[in-house]
């Protein structure tokens, strides 16, 4: 594509700064900038006038409709579309939209999650336009980025918590900034979330029930190949997979989505895209977007997105890297160490902030990650584990280091390497590149990996905002009333102390190795491996608090979220227990009992023609399924039983912790055995594809 045709194409459906400032009058443009930046009120009268600029834009684009777009806790967005019509008697027709629809919606909230949030009579709810995020047009609707609360005021969404953390922050980190000599008038949180996912064809896709069901396949033999050879990663593009790609960074584009990398990963038909980062508001609806273009594009190419955190058994699952930082308004970033980290007294105060809060809330960071696809994927070599530690590198390292022993640091210095004579000399980083941390400083930000694929990013970044807002604010109250010639001084004490309490969250070994979680759990790290394990700790006296100090949830808010959490888990597993025995029984099933079926035949017919044939390879067939499908017919009877007795367990946790225990092991049982019997049954027998021809037949 033409450089000039990017520039035309990009945001060219965003109702973004360009638009509005060409668009409103000065004072109007104005207000609702501030109301963007700054989290100011915006007044009726400034809406109606936001409103009648959109719409003009919006019909000039050839939208018809317009949509309030939330993000419930289902973990997807939900629209509900209204025409601009207004019919005006004798066949006429105006077009209409209001400061007053722009602003509110009220959409019935009864059929979304609320965790016995809402009594069935109190079905309205309420959308919020949320001016800090620009609105798009996508499909001939203009799509307008809302908040979404019950009746009673309670939050339903990812956003409203994630809008209010994101203030919480602010405000501490203003203060303390303010205490350093610096006047700014709020902190911006910066997201940029890595995305990773499969592609698999669409036909092979529509084939396999569990794929289609639960996004992961729960039955199939691994492929003779897997990713061992290492030859995918960053692997060159197959020109198929190419046009997808292509056709992907222009659609994101063209709504104002920074689609910057792309590349293949790990695993054989995955591949990742990572945007340029941005807002962390703006960033998570962008993400949200990113996962819906990617399933919309790929079906047009012929493709299945996959976004499932785990959508195979024995290679690399997916996930998310959730890149954070902290700026002013004015642009610094925050966690920029600089050139002399040691002597960067600001750097080193939000450093150890963000490392506190890690230890102090590392539940709930664990928990913020939970999801029954997740589950898969954390300890599982391929992944951080589920003990949450934080990198920071040698450099950092050194300097801490000198901190809490009040020694001098002098340095590791940059190192000019030269590995050809013909090649540029290159300034080494100071620190290598850790993979196996779940939480790694990386030169100005931090890389949260935890979290999945599928996840919304609302939700571990609602917790570390909350977290680091706290240990910002503990700092405060301990220099608020030191006097400036005596500031450093204190500062030094400071990072002393929370040193010496929170080194033990820091790790900067290899957080694949066994040894690790031996150590960590010495150390008395958490090590919270499901979500039934994770989910109670939401509910402890520490996080509820943290919560409710910084106003980001209140306790009824919690607790609703708890119920979510856990019934989605619940749900999440009833869904691939029902599916799994569907499939069995009706699909692989089908393909045993064909191919016994020949190969008795076959037999026979032999036995028939020439009686002192051993029929050896057969019958040692025939010994092997029928041995196999014996106990898988046993194991699926099991199955049946216990879902029957988790579909009767109130308590949710009991629930989950039912699922996790039995449900999931009987499932894990049953498929050793269906996948043993995949292996001898020929491909063309069974009615669904197998590993082989999902994974490698992409073009
Ligand atoms: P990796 O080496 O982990 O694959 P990438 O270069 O693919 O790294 O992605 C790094 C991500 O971090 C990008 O999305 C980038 O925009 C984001 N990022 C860079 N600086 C910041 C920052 N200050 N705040 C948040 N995210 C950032
Ligand atoms: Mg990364």
């Amino acid at each position: 594509m033409a450089q000039e045709s990017i520039k035309e194409i990009y945001g060219s459906l965003v109702f973004g700064d360009s638009v509005m400032r060409e668009r409103l009058p000065k004072d109007v443009y104005k207000a609702v900038k501030e109301t963007a930046e700054n989290g100011t009120h915006l007044a009726l009268d400034v809406a109606n006038t936001v409103a009648a600029a959109m719409k003009e834009w919006a019909l000039e684009n050839g939208a018809t409709h317009f949509t309030h777009w939330f993000q419930p806790m289902t973990g997807l967005t939900a629209e509900k579309h209204d025409s601009f019509i207004f019919p005006a008697g004798s066949g006429e027709v105006l077009l209409e939209f209001s400061g007053k629809e722009l602003v509110k919606g009220e959409p019935d909230a009864s059929s979304f999650p609320s965790g016995g949030l809402r009594a069935t009579f109190e079905a309205r709810g309420y959308t919020a336009w949320d001016p800090s995020s620009p609105a798009f047009i996508k499909d001939g609707t203009l799509y307008i980025p809302t908040a979404f609360c019950s009746y009673g005021g309670e939050a339903l969404d990812k956003k409203t918590p994630l809008l209010r953390s994101m203030d919480a922050l602010s405000e501490s980190a203003v203060k303390v900034l303010k205490l350093l000599g610096k006047d700014v008038k709020r902190v911006n949180t910066t997201i940029g979330s890595e995305q990773e996912y499969f592609l698999i064809d669409k036909e092979k896709y529509l084939k396999r029930k569990d794929l289609v069901m639960c996004g992961r396949t729960l039955i199939g033999a691994p492929a003779p190949k897997g990713q061992e050879m290492e030859d995918h990663y960053f692997g060159v593009l197959k020109p198929k997979v190419s046009e997808f790609m292509h056709e992907l960074d222009k659609e994101l584009w063209k709504l104002g989505v920074p689609a910057k990398t792309k590349h293949n990963e790990v695993a054989p038909a995955q591949h990742e895209l990572a945007p340029v980062f941005e807002t962390a508001n703006v960033s998570v609806d962008h993400n949200q977007l990113t996962m819906e273009i990617m399933k919309k594009v790929a079906d047009k190419c012929g493709y299945a997105c996959l976004l499932h955190e785990k959508p195979f058994d024995g290679i690399n699952g997916s996930g998310k890297h959730n890149n954070w930082s902290i700026s002013t308004n004015e642009g610094e970033n925050l966690l920029d160490p600089g050139k002399t980290p040691q002597d960067n007294k600001q750097f080193l105060i939000f450093l150890m902030a963000v490392i506190s809060a890690v230890d102090d809330y590392a539940d709930l960071l664990r928990l913020s990650v939970a999801t029954a696809g997740n589950d898969h994927r954390l300890g599982a070599n391929e992944a951080p584990p589920a003990v949450i530690s934080v990198f920071i590198g040698d450099e950092l390292a050194g300097v801490l280091k000198s901190i809490e022993e009040g020694t001098k640091y002098d340095g590791s210095g940059a190192t000019k390497m030269s590995w050809a004579h013909v090649l540029p000399h290159i300034t080494q980083d100071t620190t290598d590149r850790n993979r196996t941390s779940p939480f790694a400083f990386t030169g100005n930000k931090f890389e949260f990996r935890m979290p999945g694929s599928s996840l919304s990013v609302a939700q571990p970044n609602i917790a570390l905002n909350t977290a680091v807002a706290e240990e910002l604010d503990k700092i405060y109250e301990k220099l608020k009333d030191v006097s400036s010639d005596k500031i450093d001084e204190a500062i030094n004490g400071i990072l002393k102390e929370m040193l010496t309490a929170h080194k033990k969250i820091i790790f900067n070994g290899n957080g694949y190795s066994d040894e690790w979680l031996e150590e960590a759990e010495k150390r008395g790290l958490y090590n919270l491996k499901s979500l039934p394990d994770a989910m109670p700790h939401l509910l402890s006296d520490t996080n509820r608090e943290l919560f409710k100090k910084h106003e980001v949830l209140s306790d009824v808010e919690i607790e609703s979220r708890y119920e979510i959490f856990l019934e989605n888990y619940n749900k999440e597993i009833h869904i691939e227990a029902l599916t799994l025995q569907e499939m069995i029984r009706k699909d692989f099933t089908q393909g045993l009992v064909a191919y016994m079926k020949d190969v008795t035949n076959e037999a026979l017919k032999k036995k028939q023609l020439l009686p002192d044939l051993t029929i050896s390879y057969e019958s040692d067939i025939i010994n092997t399924l029928d041995d196999t499908s014996e106990i898988i017919g046993n194991k699926i009877h099991q199955l049946r039983d216990d879902t029957e007795r988790a579909e009767k367990i109130e308590d949710a946790l009991e629930a989950a912790r039912f699922y996790h225990d039995v449900i999931l092991k009987d499932m894990e049982e049953l498929r050793t055995f269906v996948d043993k019997a995949e292996k001898i049954i020929p491909d063309g027998y069974l009615p669904y594809p197998t590993y082989g021809q999902l994974l490698f037949s992409l073009r």
